[in-house]
């Protein structure tokens, strides 16, 4: 069976979250640890996450995905943003250790012109800082679409990373569909290649999610504007080749389309209906 869910708000608690994955077909969900713009955070309520995670095995879930902040940027030029970004990460791995199967999913950084390999060096020494040894919650470094001075965008910066850090038993990739194709990666015409490139550069064990979105922009554009899937540059047959892929297919995906809930849960059940049995 196809994992699948959606992006999901918070405001409303984790329990919430899992009944509102349910009504809409899904068995997993993405929430932002804190507000994605600005970086406040809710009041840690663990009785709340506990009912989650009681909730999440009894209806089977799938991993869910805790998203870091756009804000959080731990290869910024400046001291500050740095120092928010590696207290924010540590902050938030510290409270996703009250939930059962949750990966905590960042954007690995901008290095806003200091150079790929200064921004590399920053984001796996932030990396250093924030995780601890008994640490539960895998951490997944998302592939990016190389807007402005992302890192990321390619393999080989995402496996840099990776191989400067200390505990990377707990590391791993969440790829995002749009993200890959418009940062140049041709899963249309080309997904075993892709794949191909991925597991010789990073190895296909750390592949871990699938962000599934389709694309405004063609491939290279590296503008990183999410579609509806099938009505982007993406297409619903090259999903339907994705969501049955031998290499993808027991991933869960996460729904990250322009959408209400009505929406999410038509891309649910049409993305169900693509993958065989
Ligand atoms: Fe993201
Ligand atoms: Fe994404
Ligand atoms: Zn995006």
């Amino acid at each position: 069976m196809l994992h699948i869910g959606c992006h999901l708000s918070v405001s409303q608690g984790f329990l919430h979250m899992g009944k509102e994955a349910v009504s809409i077909g899904a068995d997993t969900f993405q929430f932002f640890t804190r507000n994605p713009r600005g970086g406040s955070v809710r009041k840690l309520d663990i009785n709340d996450m506990e009912a989650l995670n009681q909730f999440m095995a009894t209806h089977h879930f799938a991993p869910i995905l805790a998203h870091a902040p756009y804000t959080l940027n731990g290869c910024s030029k400046t001291a500050r943003t740095r120092q928010f970004a590696r207290e924010a990460m540590a902050d938030d791995l510290r409270r996703l250790e009250y939930l059962d199967h949750c990966r905590y999913n960042f954007h690995p950084g901008s290095h806003v012109g200091q150079g790929a390999e200064t921004g590399i060096e920053l984001i796996a020494d932030m990396l250093n800082t924030a995780m601890f040894p008994e640490q539960k919650t895998m951490i997944l470094l998302e592939t990016m679409a190389g807007k402005g001075t992302e890192v990321g965008r390619t393999f080989e910066e995402i496996a840099a990373i990776i191989k400067q850090t200390v505990y990377n038993d707990k590391i791993g990739v969440c790829l995002d569909t749009c993200h890959v194709f418009d940062g140049g990666y041709d899963i249309v015409h080309q997904l075993d290649a892709v794949l191909a490139q991925f597991d010789s550069i990073i190895g296909l064990q750390r592949l871990q999610a699938i962000h599934i979105n389709d694309s405004k922009n063609s491939l290279g554009s590296h503008k990183d504007r999410h579609e509806k899937i099938g009505a982007g540059n993406i297409g619903l047959p090259a999903f339907t080749a994705i969501v049955n892929h031998p290499a993808l297919r027991e991933l869960p995906f996460y729904l990250e389309t322009p959408n209400d809930m009505d929406g999410y849960a038509h891309e649910i059940s049409i993305l169900r209906a693509a993958q065989h049995e």
